[in-house]
């Protein structure tokens, strides 16, 4: 079937729409993919759902192809599966909860392991059952605190979830490492560019959570990687390599200074290297001498909240992402002045370890402040701080965490190099979850010896609607959107560009040949300008043009490829063979 122009449901625009910054954003708007309906919220137009579908495709032969099944379920669900794992009342605001006519508690899924392991458990009882690998490609809700970029992070948003069964670890192992694989010929065939990173702090080497990236400016997480060993992880992933421990004996005792005005790190610096410390040091003062102590608020899942403090070397800032993966599923929020006037033994400013572990305040540092370094840090009063305050001597910290910023340079946690960092845009997830749901609920078939068999349990998305983005986001250029072949919406987009019958009649046999040859054809049939026809196929992005215009009467048409910009003018009863050793040459 040939889609006209002329017909389609179609309305490109010229502006970019004033709530767009990213490129693929803009740009699907412009191209008429998707258009907005609220926050994070999208409708998908036919050119859009076309690319939609492709990726599901794409996805759905891969997942088949591992020999997961395929099946669907409700993104109405219940309350109580929810209640029972916590995540109800764990997934905080990002929850869309709402409330049936007879008062009962509904949401929509933003995840299902909980139904899947219910699903398995309801079906199966016997080791021989197993393994089962099940996916679906569904629609999930989020209520993002920030959705950004179209349908890059939506509210709704479409997701392929699988969720893998297994009697034993290396099943699960097994099970997790197709996934992998799959992943990789997904992405690849996609054509994103990509890196897999380790995904929870503890995950080297043995990886139980891995995170696929899709490499982009844009992208909202940050990654590093070391060129040396290839070590490569999410950066909430990143365990700081500790110094070893320093010797305590024969460091000088701790000294009170008066600072006043030393409100901040490089004021406090700026006094130590003025008031002799450097000469007591043999070496000028740095930040990374003085000991930051930040102090945030912890709300813990249910309500609760409790102090905290981080000491951190002075010269690193707090990177809120890294210290909100520390602490899951607490959530971090800032003290406010009633706080400060409750705990009188905060002084802004002068904040010290002392005080903090006096008055019962959980205190954790930064994995570089091992026992025997010493400090320049709060003393616990207005316009004092301590120099030589020696951890394991004079504090002891309750532990340590992940809280710090990482920085182009550190040292890999593998040792064998510098990180560099980058950023990227989450496309896929794979988890090795273990028992922690199928504990939940019970899932257990009879064993081989006729003992229940806890299963343990993998759970895989990738983002499918997000996907659309990304390679949107990857592949345009000024002009427009420029699908790769696999995915674009049409195979070949022939352009009428001449308002004479004759070319018209040539366009008309031109899309009628490519479609009898099995190819998907879009005919720019519109009684609009050569200009207006070739901007907009330009802006839709399909790979391969063919125009259809002043040649015509010379027996020539034009293929113009949208990737690499060339132009061939090929005669006019070559053009399907043409038009074939091309499709084919790119998939
Ligand atoms: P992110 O860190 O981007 O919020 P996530 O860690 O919440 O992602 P998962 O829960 O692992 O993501 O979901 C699996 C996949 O679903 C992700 O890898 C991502 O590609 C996609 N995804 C997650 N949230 C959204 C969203 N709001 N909009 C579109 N796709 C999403
Ligand atoms: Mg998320």
């Amino acid at each position: 079937m040939i889609t006209r122009l002329s017909r389609l449901f179609l309305r490109t625009l010229r502006d970019d729409p004033a709530d767009a910054e990213v490129p693929s954003h803009k740009l699907l708007v412009r191209a008429g993919y998707v258009r907005r309906v609220a926050p994070g919220v999208y409708s998908w137009l036919p050119l859009g759902l076309r690319v939609l579908r492709a990726v599901e495709r794409v996805v759905r032969e891969e997942m088949d192809a591992i020999g997961a099944q395929e099946i669907s379920l409700p993104a109405l669900l219940p309350r109580e599966p929810y209640e029972t794992t916590n995540r109800w009342t764990e997934y905080g605001d990002t929850l869309f909860r709402l409330r049936d006519r007879k008062g009962g508690d509904y949401l929509l899924g933003p995840t299902h392991e909980e139904l899947f392991a219910l699903t398995v458990k309801g079906e199966y009882s016997s080791y021989k059952d197993l393994p089962v690998t099940l996916y679906q490609i569904q629609t999930k809700y989020r209520d993002e605190a920030r959705p950004r970029a179209g349908i890059l992070r939506g509210r709704e948003f479409t997701m392929k979830d699988s969720y893998s069964f297994d009697l034993d670890d290396d099943g699960l192992k097994a099970s997790y490492d197709a996934h992998r694989e799959a992943y990789q010929r997904i992405f690849a065939r996609l054509g994103v560019k990509y890196v897999i990173v380790a995904a929870t702090a503890g995950a080297m080497g043995g990886s139980a959570s891995e995170e696929f990236l899709a490499e982009s400016p844009i992208g909202e997480d940050t990654y590093v990687c070391c060129v040396e060993s290839g070590y490569a992880a999410n950066v909430e992933a990143v365990i700081t390599p500790a110094p070893a421990p320093l010797p305590i004996e024969g460091q000088p005792a701790a000294v009170i200074h008066d600072t006043a005005d030393t409100p901040t790190i490089a004021t406090l610096v700026d006094w130590a290297n003025a008031a002799g410390i450097a000469e007591q040091f043999g070496r000028p003062v740095t930040a990374a001498d003085t000991l930051k102590n930040v102090i945030v608020k912890l709300r813990h899942p249910g309500g609760k909240h409790e102090i905290l403090g981080i000491g951190l070397p002075g010269d690193r800032e707090v990177d809120t992402k890294r210290l909100g993966a520390s602490v899951e599923p607490a959530e971090v929020e800032l003290l406010t002045e009633a706080d400060f006037a409750e705990n009188p033994f905060l002084v802004k400013g002068y904040i010290g370890p002392k005080a903090l572990l006096a008055n019962g305040v959980r205190y954790l540092v930064d994995p570089r402040v091992v026992t025997g370094t010493s400090w320049i840090t709060g003393a616990d009063e207005p316009g004092k701080h301590v120099v030589g305050l020696v951890a394991g001597r004079d504090f002891t910290p309750d532990g340590t965490i992940e809280a710090a910023e990482v920085r182009d340079g550190d040292p890999s946690p593998d040792g064998r190099g510098p990180l560099v960092s980058a950023r990227g845009i989450e496309i896929g997830h794979i988890f090795q979850l273990g028992n922690k749901y199928t504990n939940a609920f019970d899932v257990d078939v009879l064993g081989e010896n006729g003992k229940p068999v806890r299963l343990t349990m993998g759970s895989y998305g990738v983002g499918v609607s997000r996907m659309v983005a990304v390679i949107a986001e990857q592949q345009h250029d000024e002009k427009g959107l420029r699908w790769p072949a696999e995915v674009a919406p049409f195979d070949v987009h022939v352009v009428i560009a001449n308002k004479d019958d004759s070319a018209r009649e040539g366009g008309e046999q031109v899309a009628a040949q490519l479609d009898t040859a099995g190819l998907e054809v879009v005919l720019d049939d519109r009684k609009a300008s050569p200009g207006v026809k070739f901007k907009d196929s330009e802006l839709i992005g399909v790979p391969l043009i063919v125009v259809v215009g002043r040649g015509w009467a010379e027996g020539k048409v034009e293929i113009r490829d949208r990737f690499t910009g060339e132009s061939t003018e090929v005669p006019a009863e070559s053009v399907v063979e043409s038009v074939l050793a091309r499709v084919r040459g790119g998939r």
